[in-house]
């Protein structure tokens, strides 16, 4: 159950409130709410006069559910907007890590080329390997920092841990929680505890019901900026790297509240799938997309065989444009 408290309500009284029902005291962006776990509407006759609405929700998806907000909740990044009342699918592309300025520079003049404006590149790569690549770490938050000065494009990067959550807010306009770390309760809520958007990946082992409640955990904190990221479970499936769930996604659309992006590069492990898998997201009306592309991606540092040259993403760019719009949405 979600209570909307009267805007009148004190600190202390709602404290106590929240304490009396076992729930969890919310400061969101506009008001004091309580959320509960009781299915029920029950609360103490005391509340009466402190309760502005309440909410009665069948399942564990409380703030993110359509049946609390029917709309899907608004997300802007400066002034870029997805969800809400815009109809945009929102492009962001950019190597899977940042290897050098020279690297980055080229990523971001095919940005400028198509008009896009969300570069993401990972600094913290959390690698299966400790003996792997990890990343340029906070002097390639700052290079980034600098092509955002720049180009004025937004950037997006990953936290791996709770303690980069600071530089990442300092040097990026979007978190990224990777998919290893969609359990870490640390970083959500920390993230929380942020206005700035984050994106949440699916864990590659989780299920649906999982993949919500980690994001329930970051806008309990009070940060409602969520959006939600597939990017491929694991099945049994070995000849692609894991297995895009677009049922998953249909699921998401229909019962929560929050803008969904697909990630068909880590999904699909190959260039050779990417640009076919795009189109097929872009057919569903998502809200946008996320896909790795590198200058080279031979030589790329991590994940080199799913990264798209730029011939083959400017190509797979202009063939998602119509897509787009049959099913009313605009590619930005
Ligand atoms: C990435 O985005 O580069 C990445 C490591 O993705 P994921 O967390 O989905 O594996
Ligand atoms: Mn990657």
């Amino acid at each position: 159950m979600i209570i909307h408290l009267k805007e009148k309500t004190n600190k202390d009284d709602a404290h106590k409130l929240a304490e009396q029902v076992q729930g969890k005291l919310i400061y969101n962006q506009k008001n004091k709410i309580i959320v509960t776990s009781s299915k029920k509407n029950d609360y103490p006759e005391s509340f009466k006069d402190y309760i502005d609405e309440t909410f009665n929700l069948e399942s564990d998806i409380q703030l993110a559910s359509r049946d609390y907000k029917r709309n899907t909740r608004s997300v802007k990044i400066n002034n870029v907007e997805i969800g809400g009342q815009s109809d945009n699918t929102l492009m962001i592309t950019g190597p899977c890590s940042i290897e050098s300025r020279e690297q980055i520079t080229n990523c971001a003049n095919l940005l400028k080329k198509l008009g896009l404006t969300t570069l993401r590149a990972g600094c913290f790569k959390p690698r299966t390997s400790p003996y792997s690549f990890q990343g340029l770490g906070l002097e390639g938050l700052k290079m980034l920092s600098d092509i955002r000065d720049e180009y004025g494009f937004n950037i997006i990067s990953e936290v791996k841990d709770a303690s980069h959550v600071d530089d990442v807010i300092k040097y990026t306009d979007i978190i990224q929680i990777g998919a290893k770390a969609m359990y870490d309760h640390g970083i959500l809520r920390e993230t929380g505890k942020q206005n700035k958007p984050v994106l949440l990946k699916r864990g590659f082992g989780s299920n649906l019901q999982e993949f919500v409640q980690a994001a329930e955990f970051i806008m309990s904190e009070g940060n409602e900026n969520v959006i939600l990221c597939e990017r491929g479970i694991r099945t049994f499936e070995t000849k692609t790297r894991f297995t895009l769930d677009l049922c998953g996604v249909s699921y998401l659309k229909e019962y929560t509240n929050l803008p969904i992006i697909l990630d068909t590069s880590h999904a699909m492990g190959y260039s050779y799938g990417v640009p076919d898998l795009t189109r097929a997201c872009v057919a569903m009306g998502i809200d946008g997309l996320l896909i790795e592309s590198h200058p080279n991606p031979k030589l790329a540092m991590s994940d080199a065989s799913q990264q798209l040259n730029f011939d083959e993403f400017e190509k797979m760019h202009s063939s998602l444009i119509p897509i787009c719009k049959s099913v009313n949405k605009n590619l930005i």
